[in-house]
This record gives structure tokens, C-alpha cells and sequence, in this order.
């Protein structure tokens, strides 16, 4: 009997006392210390709303996590557990919107507060596609689950407007601390239902000064081909995000490192072996950057107008050589380097078409006359396509003087812009002298130039 007491009592002793159910953990104010200032109002109404209903609501995604590291969040988006039939009738501005997850867009004025319902797991593996990846998930979950669902631990993180808390399922906030992207569950579980996960991670890096955790990290490059099953569109969504993320060039090289570029980039072999090119677009995007900073918006086909300068430049330079007019080069050029883009990732019709207007008005800013610069900022692109020039002016491509007086007159009223123009010297053009003059020129050229266009 005592024999048997004592063997229970040791049993007990080493048999590990069953794992205590893990909650989340909760940081208050003084901890994570969110300014609610910052939190958009209307997104606070919509949780507020929610609760006053019953329901659970929470900020979620990126704007937790930018919040906390005292970055200006680009949107907002709210989770909670009513369902969008349920959530659309408190508001009066709201639309039911997506076909595979119904998410709703609650509207005030120019800010759309995207409301999503808490997901569950993809639990039935007929839902995937023979590389893993999720083609329907339609289940309703519990916070838990939406947060497991998350792609990175440092995006699964939920504010709860009303007592200024954050619940944290992952370890998120230390790893937003540490400085970490880390993905939830097995990486390459999570890679293969979403490849699109592989760029995000560089994204946030990028964008975070992170580093990747090495599990993170690991199975990247090996399952970098699995781009090539997203749709052509999401990836030119993913890849403007990319170039926005604050930190472009450092995006792109993590980007490259792990042969991620092939799908989206594919000239980046080629600008990373060329010094002048890479000045460029590391030039450029800098200045995205800094547009991005200071909440400015970016234009597609401005970006991707400079991406491929290098490679549009250097075949409107063999063209010529081949003996193919400025204009027509230009143009031969422009055509090779978006059939090799789109080869990769297609960029959209109408942003080819801005793309090759930016690069063919590159040929004419030394070459147009006076008369017929008017008609030239009558264009659309023409104002893109002096910023341009200013790109090429900061790696000396063209003349800095002539740049400025470009951006000079873009800037300028009609009365200024008369006077630029009347002051600018004639183009040099080849082949002008043999040209027939229809009028011998005035000795005082300038000063008399400049009074004609006053009369
Ligand atoms: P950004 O600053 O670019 O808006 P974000 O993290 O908010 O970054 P969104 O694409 O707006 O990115 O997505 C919002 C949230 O939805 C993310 O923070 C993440 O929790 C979740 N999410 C987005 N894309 C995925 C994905 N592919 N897989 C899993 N979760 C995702
Ligand atoms: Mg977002």
C-alpha cells in the first residue's frame, strides 16, 4: 500500500504536468506604447461601433506593427468576429466586397476602413493546388485562428482601441523589438500556400531594418520558382509595394540574393554588374524613398521608367549606331526592353504606354525647337518626363543647366514660360547649318529676341 502511495507520488513527481493553455499575451499602453493619436479615427469608430454591438474589433496588420515602431501607417484595417452581413448594417457607408473572403469596406469620406472577419485555418487540403497553394478559404474563425492565419508574427498583433491593449499570439512584439521577421508555423508550408509570403518577408525587412530569422530565411531561395504561379497582376501589386517600402534598393538586393528577382525583375543581373546603371536607379530610388517619407504618392510607370533606363538607353544608343533615327531607336529600345520585362512580369497597358512617352520625350529636350516646345507641355507625361530628365542630370547623362531650365519651365505661369523660351538659345542640331534659313538674323539677337516675343 505505502509501496504503491510512494510509486504514485514519484510517478506524479516526473510525469510533466500537462502544458498550462497558453493565452496570448497583452501589453497595455505603458508597454507598447501606441499613441492612440496616431490611430486613425475613423478605424477606432469601427472598433468602437463593433463592441457596442457585441462583437470583438481590433485594429490589425501593419498598422499595429508600424505604430509601435513609430511609423505613419498606411491604412488601416480592423478584424472581428461579426460576419460582413452582420458588420455592413451598422454603418452607413459600407460595401461587402471580395468573392473567395467576403471582407467589407466601411467608407468615410476618402478613408476605407477594410473590416475582415476573423479566418480559420485552410483545413482541407483539397483547398490547395498541387504546390500548396490556398485557392479558397472561406471559414470563419476565433481571433486565434485569424492569427495564426497571419503571415509574419510582427503582423499578427491587435490593438484594441477602446482599452488601448495589444494581444499577441506569436511573440510578435519582442520580434518586432528584436528587430526580426519571423513567419508563423512552418516556412515552408506557409511559402507554398502563398508565394507571395517570400517577397513580403523581404519587404519587411527592407522596410524594418529587420533581419530575417534563419528558419524564415532558409527554404527561400530553393522555392523562389514558385512565383511563377502567382498571378501577373497580384505580383505587379506586390512589386509596386516593394519599391515603396521606404528602403528600395536595400529590398531589391535582398530580393536578388535569393534569385527572387527572375519573376519581377529580370534586368537586375545585368544593373547589379554595371556601375553607371546601378548610380541610376539607386539615384531614383532614393528619391523614391524620400517620397515615401514624406507620404508623397509614387507613380508605376515613373518607377519602372527608370528601372529600365539603363536597358532602354543602351539599346537606344546600339540602334542608333546601327544607323536607326533618335526617335526610332528610342522607340526600337523601348519595345526590347518591356517584351523582356513583360517576358517576366508584364507591366499593365497603360503604364507601358505612360513609360514610352517619359522615355521618347528624353530624345526631344535637346533637340525641339522654340515653337514647338509648346506643343511638348501640352503632353500628358510632360511633367513626368522633366523629372526624368532630372534623374538623368544627377548622374551627369545630361546637362544639370539644361535640366534646370527644363524643371524651370515646368514649373513656370504662361508669361514666364513665353520668356524662358524666348531666352533659350536654339538647339543644336545636327545638320541645322545646311538647312536653309527663311530669315537672315537680327545682330542684337537675344535682347531683340526677347522684345519680339513681349509685342
Ligand atoms: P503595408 O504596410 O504594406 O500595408 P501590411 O502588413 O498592412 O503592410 P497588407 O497587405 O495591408 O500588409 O495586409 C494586412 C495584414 O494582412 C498583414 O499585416 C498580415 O497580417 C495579413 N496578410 C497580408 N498578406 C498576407 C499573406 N499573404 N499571408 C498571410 N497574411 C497576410
Ligand atoms: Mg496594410
Amino acid at each position: 500500500m505505502l509501496k504503491q502511495t510512494i510509486k504514485n507520488f514519484v510517478s506524479r513527481l516526473f510525469t510533466p504536468t500537462p502544458p498550462r493553455p497558453t493565452g496570448p499575451q497583452r501589453y497595455t499602453v505603458e508597454q507598447h506604447r501606441i499613441d492612440r493619436r496616431l490611430v486613425s479615427r475613423h478605424a477606432i469608430k469601427v472598433c468602437e461601433v463593433l463592441q457596442q454591438h457585441g462583437f470583438e474589433a481590433y485594429v490589425v496588420g501593419g498598422a499595429v506593427r508600424d505604430l509601435i515602431v513609430g511609423l505613419e501607417p498606411k491604412d488601416f484595417d480592423v478584424a472581428t468576429n461579426a460576419t460582413p452581413e452582420q458588420i455592413r448594417p451598422l454603418f452607413r457607408r459600407a460595401r461587402i466586397i471580395g468573392r473567395r473572403f467576403k471582407l467589407v469596406h466601411v467608407v468615410f469620406g476618402y478613408e476605407v476602413i477594410e473590416t475582415s472577419t476573423f479566418r480559420a485555418d485552410a483545413k482541407d487540403e483539397e483547398l490547395t493546388d498541387e504546390h500548396g497553394r490556398i485557392l479558397r478559404d472561406n471559414d470563419y474563425g476565433q481571433l486565434e485562428d485569424d492569427a495564426r492565419r497571419r503571415d509574419f508574427t510582427l503582423n499578427a498583433l491587435y490593438y484594441d482601441p477602446t482599452t488601448e491593449t495589444v494581444v499577441d499570439y506569436h511573440n510578435g512584439v519582442e520580434d518586432l523589438k528584436n528587430r526580426v521577421v519571423r513567419i508563423i508555423g512552418d516556412a515552408e508550408t506557409r511559402y507554398r500556400e502563398d508565394p507571395v509570403r517570400m517577397l513580403r518577408a523581404m519587404r519587411f525587412a527592407a522596410k524594418l531594418d529587420a533581419t530575417i530569422d534563419p528558419d524564415t530565411h532558409a527554404p527561400i531561395a530553393k522555392l523562389a520558382d514558385l512565383l511563377e504561379n502567382v498571378p501577373e497582376s497580384r505580383l505587379f501589386d506586390e512589386s509596386i509595394k516593394l519599391l515603396s517600402c521606404g528602403n528600395a534598393m536595400a529590398c531589391l538586393r535582398l530580393i536578388h540574393a535569393e534569385g527572387l528577382h527572375q519573376n519581377l525583375f529580370p534586368f537586375m543581373d545585368e544593373l547589379l554588374a554595371n556601375e553607371d546603371d546601378l548610380n541610376f536607379v539607386d539615384n531614383a530610388l532614393a528619391r523614391t524613398d524620400s517620397r515615401v517619407r514624406t507620404g508623397k504618392s509614387l507613380s508605376p510607370s515613373f518607377l519602372f521608367a527608370a528601372l529600365l533606363w539603363p536597358s532602354v538607353r543602351e539599346k537606344w544608343q546600339a540602334y542608333q549606331k546601327q544607323g536607326q533615327p533618335p526617335a526610332q531607336a528610342i522607340a526600337s529600345a523601348s519595345d526590347d526592353a518591356l517584351s523582356q520585362q513583360g517576358r517576366a512580369m508584364p507591366i499593365q497597358k497603360r503604364f507601358q504606354s505612360d513609360m514610352r512617352e517619359i522615355w521618347f520625350t528624353q530624345t526631344r529636350f535637346d533637340r525641339v525647337n522654340n515653337r514647338a516646345i509648346w506643343r511638348m507641355m501640352e503632353q500628358p507625361r510632360f511633367r513626368a518626363s522633366v523629372d526624368f530628365l532630372q534623374l538623368r542630370a544627377a548622374v551627369k547623362e545630361v546637362d544639370s543647366v539644361d535640366a534646370q531650365w527644363w524643371m524651370d519651365l515646368a514649373n513656370a505661369d504662361t508669361d514666364q514660360r513665353t520668356t524662358l523660351i524666348a531666352d533659350r538659345l536654339p538647339p543644336k542640331r545636327a545638320g541645322a547649318a545646311k538647312r536653309p534659313r527663311r530669315r537672315t538674323r537680327r545682330p542684337q539677337r537675344s535682347a531683340a529676341r526677347s522684345q519680339a516675343s513681349d509685342e
